[in-house]
């Protein structure tokens, strides 16, 4: 596979780290889930927005462990992550999963479902 292309910038990504761990969060309640999402246009101030999407994102917790491999275009500096396996290294259910989160030590938390 080639290495993945910014299309904006018409650039190869670089490989900036492999075995990035990342977590995929849950919603608490169905009033954070899909669709929930604050949207910045909503706001007419930045401030405004950032401070009602962090209270958002209070709503959620850790639900799967990733791997991956962070990706970044050398133009843009977009990251991405890529490469990560077909099961999630850890799910909340697991007895060991706050053990193994703990030691992966994830960089982000993506609540997007
Ligand atoms: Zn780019």
């Amino acid at each position: 596979m080639p290495q993945p292309v910014c299309v904006p910038c018409r650039r190869f990504y670089l490989c900036e780290k492999n075995e990035f761990n990342w977590e995929e969060g849950a919603p608490d309640s169905p009033e954070f889930g899909m669709g929930k999402r604050p949207q910045p246009e909503e706001f007419d101030f930045l401030d405004a927005y950032r401070e009602v999407l962090k209270k958002w994102e209070a709503g959620w917790h850790s639900y799967k462990l990733w791997t991956g491999d962070k990706w970044k275009c050398p133009e843009c500096e977009t990251e991405i992550i890529i490469g990560a396996p077909v099961e999630p290294w850890a799910i909340r259910h697991d007895p060991d999963y706050a053990e193994k989160v703990a030691r992966a030590d994830p960089q982000i938390r993506v609540n997007d479902c």
